[in-house]
């Protein structure tokens, strides 16, 4: 069993707040600075059996109550390669967050998109290397579907949000994860363009399979910042924070939207991820599941 206990503790020279998040919540998973939208937001630590407690804060944007984790922590400390992942997607779950949003920094390789552009990505391909991708290391062996990597019903609601407010939105793209933290190759961009990806990051995997593993609905909205290597001169960190600050208002009310417009019935195959997964009975997995929470 894991033996984890739901803790509220403050971090040190942190105020203590006790209120737990609403049933209801949606957990948004981004880049540090987020929190800046939300209104009266409280820092809450979460203690997990992952050997990290994710830090998430708990407040509304537009009236609709939200979680938020910081991605790469409080002060963004961690790269992608090294973002405890398990721990993240653990405590939303932990916390009974059943739905996610995470927003994603991505280079373009298809030359159509271009740097500002707002993707909702339908499939990915998973180029990481040495993460810790899974919930499922012993027995019972389970394999999961993932025949749709990002929850359908999620995916809806944002391309409805980014049309209503008069945006593109390119609302089919495959998404290629590298290890990072380095830039790819141009050699690796072509090899990624011929294997039909359309936009690279470093962070959708594992979140989006580890959320599917513990049931979790879980789309993504992907800023564009930069063109992928090879298809302009060269990278910077500055460019794709530019872009990043630019367009970061967009993408705000991009998310406010698709809070109104995600159904409050879950009517996608997420939660049934764990059927037929495993080799064994259904029972017994039943069991490693409940384990896990
Ligand atoms: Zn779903």
């Amino acid at each position: 069993m894991a033996n984890s206990q739901p803790c509220h503790k403050k971090p040190k020279g942190e105020p203590e707040y006790e209120s737990k998040p609403d049933g209801s919540s949606i957990a948004i998973i981004g880049g540090t600075g987020f929190e800046k939208a939300l209104s009266s937001p409280r820092l809450m630590e979460v203690e997990t059996p992952f050997h990290y407690k994710p830090k998430v804060y708990l407040g509304e944007v537009s009236g609709y109550p939200v979680i938020f984790l910081p991605r790469h922590g409080l002060s963004h400390e961690f790269p992608p390669h090294k973002v405890p992942y398990k721990a993240n997607i653990w405590c939303l779950r932990h916390l009974g967050i059943e739905r996610i949003v995470a927003t994603n920094l991505v280079g373009s390789i298809n030359p159509s998109l271009k740097p500002g552009d707002l993707v909702v990505p339908h499939d990915l391909i998973d180029f990481t290397k040495g993460r810790d991708a899974t919930f499922y290391d012993g027995t019972p062996v389970v394999h999961i579907d993932f025949t749709k990597p990002y929850c359908p019903q999620i995916r809806r609601a944002l391309i409805q949000a980014i049309k209503g407010l008069g945006e593109k939105v390119w609302d089919r793209a495959v998404y290629v994860c590298t290890e990072g933290p380095r830039y790819e190759t141009p050699a690796e961009i072509r090899m990624f363009r011929r294997l039909g990806a359309d936009i690279v990051g470093m962070t959708s995997c594992p979140e989006a399979s580890l959320a599917r593993e513990l049931g979790l609905c879980y789309a993504s909205i992907c800023l564009v910042s930069n063109m992928a290597a090879g298809m302009q001169r060269r990278l910077t960190t500055k460019e794709v924070m530019k872009v990043a600050e630019e367009r970061g208002g967009i993408l705000l009310r991009a998310i406010e939207e698709t809070l109104r417009l995600i159904p409050k019935a879950r009517r996608c195959g997420c939660r049934r991820s764990l059927d037929e997964a495993s080799l064994r009975s259904n029972g017994t997995l039943k069991v490693a599941f409940q384990s896990l929470l």
